[in-house]
């Protein structure tokens, strides 16, 4: 989709700090992080919402996050990890093209668990 961002990153003509890629996925730092290591994990297919993706990129996705979190954990030596997606405007989805975050966790950082999802 021409005009979505994360197609954009993808696609390599919009820069974005990309850690890791699988041949349907991609991962990148966020660029207004909610911790150091805030990370995004995306399809590199266009698809607005979780219900719209298709099966194997949905497993492709999912095993990318699952592969990532230890990773994102020791780069930055969180205690824990909020994984989450805001899956439509209504939950504060402000990106239309589906994505993952994973957002490092410390102990006794104060913040909300959900509220460090959604922003
Ligand atoms: O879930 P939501 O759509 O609200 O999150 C979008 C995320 O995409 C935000 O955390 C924002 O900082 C991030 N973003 C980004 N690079 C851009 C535009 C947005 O990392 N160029």
């Amino acid at each position: 989709m021409s005009d979505c961002i994360f197609c954009g990153i993808a696609a390599r003509d919009i820069h974005g700090r990309i850690v890791h890629e699988t041949e349907h996925s991609l991962a990148f730092l966020d660029v207004n992080p909610l911790a150091p290591g805030h990370t995004l994990v995306v399809p590199k297919d266009h698809y607005a919402r979780l219900d719209d993706l298709p099966d194997e990129l949905s497993a492709d996705l999912f095993r990318t996050v699952d592969e990532l979190v230890p990773r994102v954990e020791d780069a930055v030596d969180a205690d824990a990890t909020n994984v989450g997606i805001n899956n439509g405007p209504a939950a504060g989805q402000e990106v239309e093209h589906v994505h993952v975050h994973i957002v490092p966790r410390f102990e006794d950082d104060g913040g909300n668990p959900i509220h460090a999802v959604a922003g």
